[in-house]
């Protein structure tokens, strides 16, 4: 059977490699696209968040393109999340895109050997022996991992960059390699040749750029069309941009969320999960340094609805510098970008004015 799955960020370079080597044959969807938004508008209750209408659009193209099983991550939680899978299994299946479905809910809402069980149907069509099958997955977490560490660092170092726009050139072109891997080995020796890049990377350590913090909702934080390319955008402007939530994170946050909690932590500002990973922004807006935040969300998110609410004590508690963006399924990206220019100007202006603080 044909495997596909949806879009987020560069998680389909390792998934395909993965299900390559395991000799499953994988259908990609098309990179996700405003084409894709529409095709899963089109089948979409209106009132859906936007993450659900891109996946559901990518589904859509998968399926047009030969997919015959869906393997799809969810977290049954309390937000749109908790039904996610489910419901977009329906819509598809009414909207004549019946395939059969495998949901990796997590760990520790289906129990760990229910986990286990779908993960060996997933796998029940692979072409290589157990032992084999758990490097391969190993290995392909490891280049996730990898990615994800190597542009965390060149995204740190644009701000000290010479020239901030080379990074933004660096980035496309290491993308661009790694679509192009034919491997897990391939992609891996992509991965090393822009880690020996960025350590190339010419500096000025005298410099002192806007640093910001990016957080928020996980799929609009990672997936680029999601969020108008805001790290190109912030780049682009000189600054040194941290994104803690990306797909290592979710994989660290998902296996240390199924063990036994030794010590329960209570952020003071939300102190109870609300869905999504709405309680981990505000943790990480309490804790950032940062010269300033930008918060964002996609238009029809609850958790983060909320968590907009909890950040404004929190805001004026600390005396954060907070930019919210709510991204909506209009096409202009003209007024985001203004919107985030006017940010960076206030933020270099306070760092002259008020050095150090
Ligand atoms: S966290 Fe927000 S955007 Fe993500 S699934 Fe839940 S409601 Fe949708």
């Amino acid at each position: 059977m044909k495997v596909t799955f949806p879009h987020i960020g560069q998680v389909y370079i390792p998934a395909s490699l993965i299900l390559k080597e395991l000799g499953i044959p994988c259908v990609i969807p098309p990179e996700n696209s405003y084409e894709a938004l529409e095709r899963g508008k089109a089948v979409s209750p209106e009132e859906m968040c936007l993450p659900f209408k891109l996946m559901t659009g990518n589904l859509i193209q998968a399926y047009e393109k030969g997919a015959e099983r869906v393997l799809m991550t969810a977290t049954m939680g309390p937000c749109r999340l908790g039904e996610y899978g489910e419901l977009m299994k329906q819509i598809l299946d009414k909207s004549g895109y019946a395939m059969d479905w495998i949901l990796l809910d997590s760990p520790r809402a289906i129990g760990s050997a229910e986990w286990l069980r779908r993960l060996g149907r997933a796998g029940q069509d692979r072409r290589v022996s157990g032992l084999k099958a758990c490097d391969i997955l190993t290995r392909g977490v490891f280049l996730m991992r990898r990615i994800d560490a190597a542009e965390r660092q060149l995204k740190a170092r644009a701000g000290y960059a010479e020239d901030p726009r080379r990074c933004i050139r660096m980035l496309r072109r290491f993308r661009q390699e790694l679509r192009a891997a034919a491997s897990l080995k391939d992609a891996f020796a992509a991965a090393a040749r822009f880690e020996d890049a960025v350590k190339r990377l010419p500096l000025n350590w005298k410099k002192d750029p806007v640093r910001v913090l990016i957080t928020g909702e996980i799929y609009t934080s990672i997936e680029d069309i999601a969020n108008r390319s805001l790290e190109e955008t912030l780049m682009g402007l000189g600054c040194s941009v941290r994104r803690p939530v990306n797909v290592s994170w979710w994989m660290k946050h998902t296996v240390k969320a199924a063990l036994p909690e030794l010590h329960k932590t209570r952020g003071a500002w939300l102190p109870y999960s609300i869905g999504g990973y709405a309680k981990e922004t505000i943790e990480e807006m309490r804790r950032s340094q940062e010269d300033g935040i930008i918060k964002i969300m996609p238009a029809g998110c609850m958790p983060e609805i909320v968590a907009k609410a909890a950040s404004a004590s929190l805001e004026e508690a600390q005396g954060k510098r907070v930019l919210h963006l709510i991204f909506d399924e209009m096409q202009a990206g003209a007024g985001y970008e203004t919107r985030v220019e006017a940010f960076v100007d206030m933020l270099e202006r306070r760092k002259r004015v008020f050095p150090g603080n």
